[in-house]
């Protein structure tokens, strides 16, 4: 079922969600069953599973000189995908992204995905690997995350890349695309990141997740904004629980996203790693409180391979 027909059919109420990692390669489905099997019993309407593009190493050849190689560290992200929807028959959302791959490569992952029944996709730019200072795409590759819901949009009207193509079905993809309540670190600011958010919607975009954020006025702020600027559709918020003393530089860093005084203070002076994660859970639990009962559509965790905090806050706010 489409995460579209979830908010729908859901009439209000707010849903439950998790996104997870595939694993580092060479580790098999049982870690993302351990990732998954705490958190079934609060029914995730739809389970995501983000997608790693290759990076650049450098390996000593026999002859003494580096050889470049590329390496995918967490592959597997469509067969993820297919097998969460057997064992679990929860929807999966698989993350498609533009770095690393031609239109052609992306419209077959494309055909596969909807070969297997796997019906959403969340459609993402993805970052710029480490020895690329900014984002570029591959060759005939799509550039932003705006040319690729164009392209599943065309596939879901029957169009393909070769138009020779004769009698063709379509495709019936349901769209997902990311927001920025902090707006994203490269837009010059929050209104022209706005204007692009718009143009991925305007385009076939049918929801949005956000980025992470600590504050929920933030969220509140964006979504006020979004409707201001003609941009109707759910936005679902992201929520990932701070586990660690670390993440109070890390997060912000990776997602350029701001820590409220209050929750960096509390983790700053916690004595434990037990300590931290007590103030993340309870962090969370009065953020998640607060988005229930503003009727947000869904609450959207990142889990990182963190089941059991996020099992415990569903505990407390679901
Ligand atoms: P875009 O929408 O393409 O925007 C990128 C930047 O370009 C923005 O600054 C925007 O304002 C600007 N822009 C957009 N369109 C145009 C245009 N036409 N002309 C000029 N500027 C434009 N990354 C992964 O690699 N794998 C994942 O699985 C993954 N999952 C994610 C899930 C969520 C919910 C979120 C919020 C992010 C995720 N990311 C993932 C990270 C994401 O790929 C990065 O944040 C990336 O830098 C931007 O992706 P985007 O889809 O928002 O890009």
């Amino acid at each position: 079922m489409k995460v579209t027909d979830h908010l729908r059919n859901a009439n209000g109420k707010t849903l439950f969600s998790i996104e997870i990692l595939p694993p580092l390669k060479g580790k098999g489905m049982t870690d993302i069953y351990k990732a998954i099997d705490p958190l079934i019993e609060f029914k995730p309407s739809f389970i995501d599973v983000t997608y790693h593009r290759e990076e650049y190493v450098y390996k000593k050849r026999n002859d003494g000189l580096l050889e470049k190689k590329s390496v995918r560290k967490r592959p597997g992200t469509v067969g993820i995908c297919a097998g969460i929807m057997t064992k679990y028959n929860v929807d999966a959302v698989p993350h498609i992204i533009c770095g690393g791959f031609s239109k052609d490569e992306t419209e077959n992952a494309l055909i596969d995905l909807s070969f297997l029944g796997i019906d959403n996709v969340l459609l993402l730019r993805g970052d710029s690997i480490k020895s690329e200072g900014s984002f570029k795409p591959e060759p005939n590759g799509n550039a932003y995350a705006l040319d690729l819901v164009e392209q599943v949009v065309n596939m879901n009207r029957g169009v393909y890349l070769d138009d020779e193509l004769e009698d063709v079905s379509s495709t019936n993809f349901c769209i997902g695309i990311a927001g920025y309540p902090e707006k994203h670190f490269e837009a010059p600011n929050l209104k022209t990141d706005l204007k692009y958010l718009k143009a991925k919607v305007d385009a076939g975009a049918d929801y949005i997740v956000t980025q992470m954020f600590y504050d929920n006025s933030k969220y509140f702020e964006f979504v006020d904004l979004c409707r201001e600027n003609g941009i109707n559709v759910p936005i679902i918020p992201g929520i990932k629980i701070m586990t660690t003393k670390k993440q109070l530089n890390i997060l912000p860093s990776v997602f350029h996203i701001d820590i409220p005084d209050a929750l960096a203070e509390a983790v700053e002076k916690a004595k434990t790693s037990d300590q931290v994660k007590e103030i993340g859970v309870e962090w969370a639990i009065q953020q998640c409180k607060e988005l229930v009962a503003a009727k947000v559509p869904c609450l959207h965790f990142y889990t990182m391979g963190n089941p059991d905090t996020c099992k415990r806050v569903a505990e407390k706010v679901l």
